[in-house]
């Protein structure tokens, strides 16, 4: 929040007789020492007076989201949202119809949880104007209000609960039971959801460095079932205890989560898809780490071998890390040129590839010469 550039948005804005505050995860981030990812700013101007404010100082504007106040303003490429103080006037679930305010007090109001209404200026004095500071030190998620009826004008905040959660909170603590309760009977809500506000949440939930604590809530409150029927949270401890080596991507978690859905019900994109189709074959399959890493590449060799000992306990045979490494370099030596004029048309293409999985099955160690015979 010190980056000069965004002292001069402030600056700018304050120039003109505004108020300028930083807001949400950069806020709730900077105090806990955490990355900060994106920058959100609030003020009391309009989004055309942002709009000349920011042009006047030469900075570039994106009207993103002009009827929800919000304007995005980009200082020498860095990128902020300058999002003017609102209040809800009306809520169906989903969406909100938003009125400006010139009111702290109500913009931190229509947030989702205690941590993710703290404020501050550009000399980092925080505005904490529903004690979300204390919570943030406890680490606890606290909603903004009463939980159930904050749920239903938004049912993501669910899965936000759960998502900051297992970014923020005490993992030993668990989570506030007021707060759980009325997720487990706001849970109906979910299927109102669009996919991909659901699948954006459960990628950040999964990401988390350890999301087992809050995907075992998740399930044990029903919530779970809800967003993924069938899955099963069990083995996910284990493959994140596993990932202390070998850090994967999210999609391995989910990979963990057994046999679901998930393509459709997270929208999933066509790459991911894909990853995740290829470690539920090779989960239960029987290549090892030297032939996995030759056909699919080292990455997905280590899901495929971190994943069995979670999803299975099964053990890849000692020196299975020289293993995967031979068969991530290892080059088949022979061309179909070798075998002719020996072997045409179909028999060319099956004696090329016996010979293949012979040398596979050599452990890559089969020469050329061996191989011609
Ligand atoms: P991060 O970007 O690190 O995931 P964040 O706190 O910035 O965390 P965003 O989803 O980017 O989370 O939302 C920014 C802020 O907007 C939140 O901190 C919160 O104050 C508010 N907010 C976002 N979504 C909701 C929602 N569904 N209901 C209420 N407030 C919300
Ligand atoms: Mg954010």
């Amino acid at each position: 929040l010190t980056d000069p550039r965004s002292q001069a948005l402030c600056l700018a804005l304050e120039g003109a007789g505004h108020v300028a505050l930083f807001v949400g995860g950069c806020v709730r981030n900077s105090l806990l020492g955490a990355r900060v990812t994106d920058l959100d700013l609030t003020t009391d101007a309009r989004p055309e007076q942002v709009i000349a404010i920011a042009d006047a100082a030469g900075f570039r504007c994106v009207p993103t989201g002009i009827d929800h106040g919000t304007v995005t303003v980009i200082v020498k490429g860095l990128v902020h949202e300058v999002t003017t103080f609102r209040r809800d006037v009306e809520t169906d679930g989903r969406h909100a119809r938003v009125a400006f305010t010139a009111s702290v007090a109500e913009d931190a109001a229509r947030r989702d949880f205690t941590m993710n209404a703290l404020y501050a200026d550009r000399e980092g004095c925080v505005i904490d104007p529903l004690g979300g500071l204390a919570d943030l030190t406890q680490r606890r998620l606290r909603f903004v209000g009463d939980p159930a009826a904050r749920i239903a004008e938004d049912y993501l905040r669910i899965l936000r609960f759960f998502r900051f959660h297992a970014w923020y909170g005490d993992p030993d603590a668990g989570l506030d039971p007021e707060g759980l309760a009325a997720c487990a009977a706001g849970l109906d809500g979910i299927a109102r959801l669009s996919r991909e506000r659901i699948g954006a949440e459960m990628r950040k939930l999964l990401s988390a460095p350890d999301p087992a604590p809050a995907v075992a809530s998740m399930a044990a409150s029903g919530v779970l079932a809800a967003v993924l029927p069938g899955a099963d949270p069990t083995a996910l401890p284990i493959l994140v205890h596993g990932e202390t080596k070998y850090p994967r991507d999210w999609i391995v978690r989910l990979a963990s989560l057994g046999p679901t859905e998930a393509q459709d019900a997270l929208r999933l994109s066509r790459a991911e898809a894909r990853h995740l189709d290829i470690l539920r074959t090779e989960v239960g399959g029987t290549r090892r780490a030297g032939e996995l890493a030759y056909r699919l590449g080292p990455t997905i060799a280590l899901d495929v071998i971190v994943l069995r000992e979670a999803m299975l306990q099964i053990k890849e045979p000692l020196g299975w890390q020289d293993d995967l490494f031979y068969g991530a370099t290892a080059r088949f030596p022979l061309r179909a040129a070798d075998l002719m004029p020996r072997f045409t048309g179909p028999a060319l293409g099956a004696a090329l590839k016996e010979r293949e999985d012979r040398w596979i099955a050599s452990g890559f160690r089969l020469d050329r010469a061996a191989l011609m015979q």
